[in-house]
């Protein structure tokens, strides 16, 4: 992407401050300012052209986070980002700028919370410069499986709406239903959580014949699945982008947001999102997550870019254990990787992101060949739903060294929906028809998989 590109998409995307160019004393530039709220941290970036000397502290009564940056004076600039800061933002209560001393601009986070702040400093990667990164994290880290539960009760009830909605306006042939009611999950005492949202969860209704048309007769599952659905990209890293400006991170979101209700809407299945809103997550994270919640399933759902604008179609990829099985998901594996780097990961990091760290290292060797195989018969079965919706970029599935793909035990794949960099794909990825029919091929395939291979007792996979 071209530099003055990425400023004019900088500028249009939400969430995004400030792209001005303010000159500073000592020649350093402020190109940047923007955050980042989410429900896992808020992170603030400060992007400079030259590296950023700074010392921060944290005072706990009130609770407030003091950030110098030393050796400049940003005080004009930095005024911007008091005006940036959302009511809503769960950690931050107000910004506060001063000129602590001469060339020492003072930085006050007031915060809603005690914090554990992380401030550090990335070098240049892909097209941004230099980067001051403040991250908000929580104290006690959210807990996935209460996020899933949560997750669950908005999606049943916003995907309940939505059917409603649609047998209310008619838009759809209501059919009859056919074949039997699957039989309530049998709570497993080894599953509290499986129990808990048993006990909690209203009786599912019937289900339309709508749905039993569009994915066919129940599964004989007798207990809880639970799919981890990972939305590539998200916050700082934007994912590839279209030459209409699209941006993967948001296009793909939208694809799990209503995958997503598509699963919750079926009997016994339970969705977690790696991410729900506009936000980075380490790869490792992703995978601890989806770990954490012990999913039967990981799917990470993507847009492909490719240099020519002629590449077009769908792909599925999984892990590979020696080897990629061409260039082209060498090139691709090595692409998603840089996540991290573009999105920003504390390498000094300590506590949490120590455990991010643990992660990707072992990793790999606790990936199994079972593992590989069971991921290539979900993305067997997915790929061949998606090649009834449009264009297969490859007849088979692919393999490669995806970070996000290394959880051990869980069959995962990778998604790459459609080509962004492909003018007309571009266009389709945008529409809330295509995105819908995405969210409907993806859950089928996921369905087949799982009549094929029902999810076995917990901890003996299938
Ligand atoms: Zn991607």
């Amino acid at each position: 992407m071209r530099e003055h590109d990425r400023r004019r998409l900088l500028k249009s995307a939400p969430g995004v401050l400030l792209a001005v160019t303010l000159p500073a004393v000592h020649g350093a530039t402020l190109i940047g300012v923007r955050v980042w709220p989410s429900p896992d941290y808020t992170r603030v970036t400060l992007e400079l052209d030259t590296p950023l000397p700074a010392t921060h502290f944290t005072v706990s009564d009130p609770p407030r986070v003091v950030v110098d940056f030393e050796g400049i004076d940003l005080t004009v600039a930095l005024r911007e980002l008091v005006a940036r800061v959302q009511a809503d933002d769960p950690y931050i209560a107000g910004v506060r700028i001063g000129q602590n001393r001469p060339g020492v601009a003072r930085l006050v986070l007031d915060l809603k919370l005690a914090v554990d702040a992380q401030v550090f400093a990335l070098t240049p990667v892909g097209d941004y410069r230099h980067r001051m990164v403040i991250d908000l994290y929580p104290l006690q880290p959210p807990d996935p499986i209460v996020e899933l539960i949560a997750q669950n009760a908005r999606s049943t009830s916003a995907a309940q709406a939505a059917r409603n909605a649609r047998i209310a306006s008619g838009t759809r042939p209501a059919a009859p239903s056919s074949g039997s009611a699957s039989p309530p999950a049998r709570p497993d005492a080894s599953d509290p959580l499986a129990q808990w949202l048993q006990e909690r969860t209203p009786a599912p209704r019937p289900q339309s014949g709508i749905a039993r048309a569009e994915v066919g007769p129940d599964l004989r599952v007798d207990r809880v699945v639970t799919i981890a659905i990972d939305p590539g990209h998200g916050g700082e890293d934007p994912g590839a982008i279209g030459p209409g400006g699209t941006m993967e991170k948001e296009v793909v979101l939208a694809i799990a947001r209503r995958l997503r209700d598509r699963l919750a809407a079926e009997s016994n299945w339970r969705v977690l999102m790696t991410r729900d809103g506009d936000f980075f997550v380490p790869l490792a994270t992703r995978v601890r997550k989806a770990a954490a919640v012990s999913a039967d399933l990981f799917i990470s759902i993507h847009a492909d870019a490719f240099t020519s604008p002629e590449a077009r179609g769908s792909s599925v990829f999984v892990l590979s254990e020696r080897g990629a099985s061409s260039v082209g998901a060498r090139w691709l594996a090595n692409q998603e990787n840089r996540a991290d780097q573009i999105g920003g990961v504390n390498i000094g990091g300590a506590t949490v992101r120590a455990a991010d760290r643990e992660v990707s290292g072992v990793l790999i060797d606790l990936t199994t060949a079972a593992q590989i195989r069971h991921s290539r018969r979900l993305g067997t079965a997915v790929l061949s739903e998606l090649g009834q919706l449009g264009p297969v970029h490859k007849p088979a599935v692919e393999q490669a060294a995806f970070a996000v793909l290394k959880a051990p035990d869980i069959p995962s794949v990778l998604v790459e929906t459609a080509f962004i960099s492909h003018p007309q794909e571009e266009e389709k990825l945008r529409d809330p028809l295509f995105q819908d029919q995405m969210a409907q091929a993806l859950h089928i395939g996921i369905r087949n998989y799982f009549r094929a291979h029902p999810p076995g007792p917990r901890g003996a996979p299938a």
